[in-house]
């Protein structure tokens, strides 16, 4: 069977998702749920509970043979269908067979340094990602591939070897160190992020990690130490990214807040009192 892949969205021009100007592809479905998720709709896929087509003012979601569609030419991109879902989806998934993602990449082609999967968790669906990396490696050698992960998969392992290959380079988030807090955080264990970490940095592939600030839930300085440590003295980013609340569903925003200037600045000298050679605050 031809493989496919969900994907929430492509942006054709990204300069925030690796170096360069680049494709940035989202692919639906993550296997964390992280309370500060700014994109929640990326998480599950469509339960068909139609509820969205209800409010949909343009009438570019419709019903067919019991699962809701989405028609692009008549959104106006107003996301009332997002906001409505009560399960963590969208219904404005398309699904790409490695052929037709090409001919989205041919498109830019002439303008891009490379392409990034990203997500939702694109891992999750690394066997197309292996094949569609093989063919732009094949087609345009001087493209890079890049994948933006949570790290829960345990890259180490054999079966995910080809994937990991063909990739140029990972950029990973560690959202924290400490494992009760990662589980209360993520509703996943983070046993398999900090062994990628230390694995991806072994075999040279890790472009970039980041650390979201969250203040009064995290603690942001045994997660930016213990990164620090690992990646010092290495060309790896250090992206030390403030809490926002844009995009966070509304019922989880009362216990999430952002850090002032200060405090990340102070997160910043930390890290790079541990040699860590490039950090950037955003
Ligand atoms: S996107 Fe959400 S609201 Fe719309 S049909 Fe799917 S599950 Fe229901
Ligand atoms: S964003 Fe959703 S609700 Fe709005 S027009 Fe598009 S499909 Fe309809
Ligand atoms: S890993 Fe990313 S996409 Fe998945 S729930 Fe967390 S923030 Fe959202």
């Amino acid at each position: 069977m031809e493989l496919s892949a969900k994907i929430n969205k492509i942006i054709k021009f990204s300069n925030v998702d690796g170096p360069g100007n680049r494709m940035a592809i989202f692919f639906q479905g993550c296997n964390f749920n992280c309370e500060y998720c700014h994109n929640p709709e990326t998480i599950n896929e469509c339960k068909n509970c139609n509820q969205c087509v209800e409010v949909c003012p343009t009438s570019a979601l419709y019903i067919d043979e019991s699962s809701v569609k989405w028609k692009e030419n008549l959104c106006c991109e107003c996301d009332k269908c997002i906001k409505i879902c009560k399960f963590d989806a969208s219904p404005k998934i398309k699904e790409y067979t490695i052929n037709e993602l090409i001919k989205e990449v041919t498109k830019v082609k002439p303008f891009i340094k490379g392409v990034t999967v990203s997500g939702g968790e694109s891992t999750l669906q690394y066997r197309f990602i292996t094949e569609f990396f093989k063919e732009i490696k094949r087609k345009w050698p001087n493209l890079t591939c890049f994948v933006d992960t949570n790290g829960s998969l345990n890259l180490k392992d054999e079966m995910y070897k080809e994937f990991v290959d063909i990739t140029d380079f990972f950029m990973l988030d560690v959202k924290a160190w400490d494992e009760q807090e990662h589980i209360d955080l993520t509703a996943e264990k983070v046993e398999n992020v900090i062994e990628n970490l230390q694995f991806l940095k072994s075999i040279e592939k890790l472009f970039e990690v980041r650390t979201v600030v969250v203040n009064q839930k995290l603690n942001n300085r045994l997660t930016i130490k213990k990164v620090s440590e690992i990646i010092s003295k290495t060309d790896i980013r250090y992206k030390i990214i403030r809490y926002r609340h844009f995009g966070v569903r509304e019922k989880l925003q009362k216990n999430l807040f952002s850090p002032s200037d200060i405090e990340l600045k102070e997160l910043e000298d930390l890290a790079q009192s541990l040699e860590v050679k490039n950090t950037l605050i955003i």
